[in-house]
């Protein structure tokens, strides 16, 4: 079969494809017309010749039209241009033709897939992504359940619903059955891993208690009467987890930041102390979260550890119950996968990801550690991953995948269980589900993607292999660099590190300043003149995206980056605080474009511009 072609696949940032996009839209538009003509074609017109000839008739449409003007209007002003390879700031780029296509053909079927009678086809299609999503994720497809949410935050939430259920089910049981569990504390029974509970689900359902569990759990005392625990998150954390705790009634207070280190990745001696701390007091675990690709820094937690220390913890009859959020990297796990979807090892994997040209030969991607991160996903509960970031497809697409499907009875509002039998159920997604109504739209525009990309190396790999390299190549412009000189004054730039996938962030400072508070205004200007303002978007050249870095976050791990810059650490202490731009390089036309006007050959000359600006 013919390789994909990453150029086929995008409009194009200068509309290099609008024949094709133009011909698909005009087919499906006349498609739909038919459609609806062809319902009961015996079934008169309701509109009349008569009807579109009155004044009121015209001048309606008339309303409809100058409302779309003015809308086209603002949008092309004041919209970010993903598209472009001069936008490299949050997780934005042109999304797939496919999955535009789809979506636009979907919305005006405008299915519901809160329920099937609403969404006969796209509610199939989800129930099929989820099955995807899952293989790509390391689980069985079979014995897991995955369906589309309206963005990774959402599917956070639902992981964490499930957790806080799920551990307080033991504790229910040994009120209603206790011959079940035997002679065990309540601290045993907050230790139970989760297989443990869902067995033990199933003895219960066999009972015919499953009723009356659910009610003495958390679903139905909520936590008041047991508290559930502490949920271990890295620094590094999307805020989510923070609303999490507030919205599931568990509280922001129980939720302990576990340091990262220099590469921003999950400190696992942290996390292993931690834990034993907690132990000593008889504190449960109700989660830990590993992240793959975290938000402001893309890092990769070393997932094949957390999985190690949760084993180890195990032997000593400690558990908990493990989710990872790869809302921003769980595509990425494509790239270690071949063609017939097989989990490749390291050696066989790096010849060969140069060999068919999916990451460059100049770039070294995947390291060990992140391979390996990979790898162990498959043992995490549940995972976040979201299409509307990696996947390529437009907004509001996220994911949510659970390892045991059995897991879905604890949320579920329709004894999911009764028809475990049937393959093809459950349909009623929103008796599952965190929300109710919901686009069948974002559904079929993931699915179309699907169906193009393979969810491996061949598919995926190749698009977002172009982002790694780019992402390589612009972290090794910023480390070659080093410094520039502008009207005879000396600036150092610096990456933050080394990037495990496919975000850079980095920061400016003069050479000979100490002042860390005078280092983040120079970079807040730069920004600002990196970012949109106030319209026409037109005139800006390149557009980044920022953060900061701080001691409240981050501890003291953002100092050290400070330091490299010749501030001393007494600064750090001071401002507590640095400012960085950051560039998520997902983008294939930042590598693909390698014309000597190509933003990658300019983006120092834009630099100096900016700062020249600044100075003068
Ligand atoms: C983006 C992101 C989220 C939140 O996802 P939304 O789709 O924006 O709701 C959660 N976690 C991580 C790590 C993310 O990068």
């Amino acid at each position: 079969m013919d390789k994909l072609n990453v150029n086929a696949l995008f409009l194009g940032p200068k509309s290099e494809n609008q024949d094709f996009f133009k011909e698909m839209l005009n087919f499906m538009m006349n498609d739909f017309i038919d459609w609806r003509k062809d319902f009961h074609p015996q079934d008169k017109p309701i509109i009349t010749d008569s009807d579109k000839d009155r004044e009121d008739y015209k001048s309606t449409l008339l309303k409809t039209r100058h409302t779309l003007v003015d809308l086209a209007g603002k949008l092309q002003t004041c919209s970010m241009p993903w598209f472009s390879p001069r936008y490299l700031g949050h997780m934005n780029t042109d999304t797939l033709m496919a999955a535009n296509l789809g979506y636009m053909l979907t919305l005006l079927y405008n299915p519901n897939n809160c329920a099937y009678e609403g969404s006969p086809v796209t509610t199939e299609l989800e129930i099929e992504l989820g099955k995807q999503l899952a293989g790509l994720l390391g689980y069985d497809p079979k014995r897991s359940w995955g369906h589309i949410t309206s963005g990774g935050t959402i599917a956070n939430y639902e992981g964490l619903w499930v957790a806080r259920n799920l551990k307080s089910i033991p504790h229910a049981i040994k009120k209603v059955l206790p011959e079940l569990v035997g002679e065990i504390s309540d601290w045993q029974l907050s230790n139970l891993t989760s297989v443990r509970v869902l067995d033990l689900l199933d003895e219960v359902k066999v009972a015919g208690k499953f009723e009356d569990i659910l009610r003495l759990s958390a679903r139905g005392t909520g936590v008041l009467d047991k508290n559930p625990g502490k949920l271990l998150v890295p620094q590094s954390k999307h805020y989510s987890w923070v609303k999490a705790m507030d919205i599931l009634g568990i509280g922001t207070e129980n939720l302990i930041n576990i340091k990262v280190k220099d590469n921003y990745r999950m400190d696992i001696e942290d996390l292993k102390n931690t834990i034993e701390k907690l132990t000593v007091q008889k504190i449960p675990i109700l989660a830990v979260v590993g992240v793959v690709g975290s938000t402001e820094e893309g890092a990769i937690d070393e997932i094949h550890e957390i999985v190690r220390i949760r084993r180890e913890f195990e032997e000593k009859g400690i558990s908990f119950y493990l989710h990872i959020d790869a809302a921003y990297g769980g595509y990425a796990r494509a790239m270690v996968l071949d063609e017939n979807n097989k989990f490749l090892e390291y050696d066989d994997l790096i010849s060969t990801l140069k060999e068919q040209r999916i990451i460059a030969e100049d770039t070294d991607w995947p390291s060990p550690e992140v391979h390996k991160a990979f790898k162990f996903m498959g043992e995490a509960d549940s995972i976040t991953i979201d299409p509307h970031k990696m996947g390529y497809v437009p907004y509001a697409t996220g994911a949510i995948v659970m390892k045991d499907k059995r897991i879905l009875d604890l949320i579920s509002y329709f004894a999911a269980y009764v028809f475990d039998k049937s393959e093809n159920n459950p349909l009623l997604l929103g008796s599952y589900i965190m929300e109710g109504s919901k686009a069948g739209a974002t559904v079929a525009a993931t699915w179309c993607a699907h169906k193009i990309i393979p969810l491996n190396f061949t598919g995926y790999g190749r698009i977002i292999g172009c982002g790694i390299t780019g992402a390589q190549r612009f972290y090794r412009t910023i480390l070659k660099a080093g410094s520039i000189i502008i009207a005879g004054r000396k600036f150092q730039i610096k990456p933050l590190t080394l990037p495990d996938f496919n975000m850079v962030d980095f920061a400016f400072n003069e050479i000979g300043n100490k002042d860390l508070t005078a280092m983040n205004e120079l970079n807040q200007k730069i920004y600002e003149l990196c970012s949109y303002k106030s319209g026409p978007v037109y005139l800006n050249d390149f557009i980044t995206s920022k953060t900061a870095l701080s001691e409240e976050e981050y501890g003291n791990t953002p100092g050290k980056f400070v330091m490299d810059f010749g501030i001393p650490w007494e600064e750090w202490e001071k401002v507590k605080s640095v400012y960085v731009m950051r560039s998520s390089i997902i983008t294939p036309f930042l590598v693909n474009d390698s014309s000597p006007d190509g933003f990658m050959n300019n983006f120092l000359k834009t630099m100096k511009e900016k700062i020249t600006k600044i100075i003068s």
